[in-house]
């Protein structure tokens, strides 16, 4: 590529609204351009970078035995209905209509409408196990589109598929992704970590995360470096000790129902210190994770039948939402913390918790959203889980295999393995017939990588302040050529354009910088952009057949003899 025919739009300075250093640094670079919250432009350059991820994911996927194929973006309500998901993904996914009036969503995930392949073309116990993955887009209509492309709202995935023909196979295919999964993210460079994680909307009794390490991660991953414990902390498995050594009057409280919002995450999403409860509420509308989180302020002591009948004194229709000003004083979020306020939607109460004793309890679990006082958990609502705070867990904490201390660290979920079992064929009669002729309930698994976000975590792990590092296997350049002089000299125009055929011809990914700028500019760009190695020629070099080299990470640049840079490079 010669830059003079390609695309660099590098910038000073960083958007406004840019956290992450990945999310300035793609901006900066060029790589991406905002079109509105969590929608982006892969720009040129960053497109680059993600078909390289792509490429890889594509290579170590069809090694594993999956098969390639590709799945719309646009499906039918009816599938999702079929599941019971077209009620249970509440607002993340988004839904649209055709001009007849019939419903349809943009894919956020594919279950559905691969059962469906599976279910009309898989017969006999002969055609199995099938493994199906697309690389496609998704949307998903985040509560907090952030961090760039790390959680947008459209981006691209990897999602496989596994179809088996009973659970003993089904754990061979979900063993074969989790080994696919480690070659890709050692291929890609990348410090990762595979946890025990939890299902969530996905269901599915079995799954584990990788976890690209990084102190932004969202994250918050125990493990054991003694041992091969390591649990995502939404996990509950991972807390047990934890809940034992916390004082009663510290515990958190779940509603046990499948379908709401998990207390920990709640309390992981609005990050509210449990000293500072005061008869508060947390509403999440009946959604899986990721929905809108509320909080509902309610004080002062109510009598149960003047709540029940809609009567708060002083409250409007027996509740109100506080504004997010008071939320903020209140529990000391940070502005912008919180979902959207003073909306009227109907909520359901799914979580609480207590500081004094298990009577003072604010809680409510009713359709039209009212709260209860003295909620009785067991007579009331289904025994909950005893469920610690997670800030509870210390570094140095035994771990729960027994066999070390535990440590905590950051991560960014990158991947998940699933093992799903029946419950997406078995809602959709997707069996085939075994060897006696009798018809079995497919098992299945299923496999996601987030591609566009493994270019915000490639960069999270690997940056300095001029910039991007690139690992190898990914930079959207590996090798670029700076000539001093370019529009001035012709030994220097002959010996770069030289170069350049040559490493082109040993399949080198190499670019030509020939926009005739001052090496500083040249510098100050590609060490954004982040290109692995460098290669600098001058007149002066020339005359003794000397080039100047640095790689990336590099301090100083040596001198090298202009015939030895293909070997370097490789
Ligand atoms: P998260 O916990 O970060 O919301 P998830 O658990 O909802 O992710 P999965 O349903 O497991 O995501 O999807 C598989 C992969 O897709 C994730 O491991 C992640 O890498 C990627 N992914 C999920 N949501 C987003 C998003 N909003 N933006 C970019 N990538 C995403
Ligand atoms: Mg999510
Ligand atoms: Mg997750
Ligand atoms: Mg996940």
């Amino acid at each position: 590529m010669r830059a003079s025919q390609f695309f660099i739009a590098t910038l000073k300075e960083a958007p406004t609204d840019a956290e992450v250093v990945s999310h300035k640094l793609m901006t900066r670079a060029g790589m991406i351009r905002k079109l509105a919250g969590g929608i982006y432009s892969y720009m040129p350059v960053g497109l680059r970078v993600i078909r390289k991820i792509e490429a890889i994911v594509r290579e170590e996927m069809n090694r594993a035995g999956a098969i390639e194929l590709l799945m719309p973006l646009v499906q039918p309500a009816e599938l999702w209905q079929e599941t019971g998901r077209w009620d249970k993904m509440g607002p993340e996914m988004l839904r649209v209509k055709d001009r007849h009036d019939r419903d349809f969503i943009i894919q956020p995930t594919s279950e559905e409408v691969v059962t469906d392949i599976a279910r009309g073309e898989i017969h006999s116990y002969r055609q199995l196990p099938k493994n199906f993955y697309h690389i496609q887009t998704k949307f998903r209509d985040e509560r907090r589109p952030r961090f760039g492309v790390m959680r947008g709202r459209e981006f691209t995935m990897k999602d496989a598929y596994s179809f088996d023909r009973d659970e003993a196979g089904a754990e061979k295919s979900y063993q074969a992704m989790y080994a696919a999964y480690v070659k890709i993210f050692e291929r890609l460079g990348l410090t990762f970590r595979a946890v025990r994680a939890d299902t969530g909307a996905i269901g599915g009794s079995l799954s584990h995360e990788f976890q690209v390490i990084a102190d932004t991660g969202e994250d918050l991953i125990v493990y054991c470096p003694d041992s091969d414990y390591a649990a995502n902390i939404e996990l509950a498995e991972a807390l047990p000790l934890v809940a034992e050594r916390a004082a009663p009057g510290t515990a958190m409280q779940k509603v046990a129902t499948p379908d709401t919002i998990r207390c920990e995450d709640v309390a992981k999403l609005v990050g509210l210190p449990l000293e500072r409860t005061v008869k508060s509420v947390v509403l999440a509308t009946d959604t899986p994770l990721g929905a809108e989180v509320w909080l509902l302020l309610v004080r002062g002591d109510h009598d149960l039948n003047e709540v029940k009948a809609g009567k708060l004194p002083g409250l409007e229709g027996g509740f109100r939402f506080a504004s997010e000003q008071e939320i903020i004083e209140h529990f000391g979020c940070p502005p912008g913390f919180l979902g959207p306020l003073n909306t009227k939607k109907p909520v359901k109460v799914v979580a609480d918790r207590t500081v004094a004793n298990m009577s003072d309890f604010v809680s409510g679990a009713n359709e039209i959203g009212f709260h209860i006082r003295d909620i009785n958990w067991g007579r009331d609502l289904p025994e909950p889980d005893l469920i610690a705070d997670i800030r509870n867990v210390v570094a140095g904490d035994p771990s729960p295999d027994g066999e070390g201390k535990l440590a905590i660290q950051r991560g960014i979920e990158v991947g998940h393995v699933f093992f799903l079992g029946t419950r997406y064929s078995a809602a959709m009669n997707c069996t085939y017939l075994d060897e006696t002729g009798k018809p079995r309930t497919m098992v299945m698994g299923c496999y996601g990588i987030g591609v566009t976000r493994l270019v915000g975590a490639a960069i999270e792990q690997n940056h300095d302040e001029r910039g991007i590092i690139w690992p190898a296997s990914i930079a959207p350049f590996t090798l670029v050529i700076c000539p001093v002089g370019w529009g001035k000299s012709e030994a220097v125009r002959e010996a770069a354009t030289k170069l350049y055929e040559d490493l082109l011809a040993a399949g080198i990914d190499v670019m030509l910088d020939d926009r005739d700028e001052r090496p500083g500019v040249m510098f100050a760009d590609w060490e954004l952009i982040g290109v692995p190695h460098r290669v600098t020629i001058g007149d002066r070099g020339l005359k003794e057949g000397m080039v100047e080299y640095q790689h990336r990470r590099d301090k100083e640049a040596a001198k090298v003899p202009l015939t030895e840079i293909a070997a370097l490079a490789l």
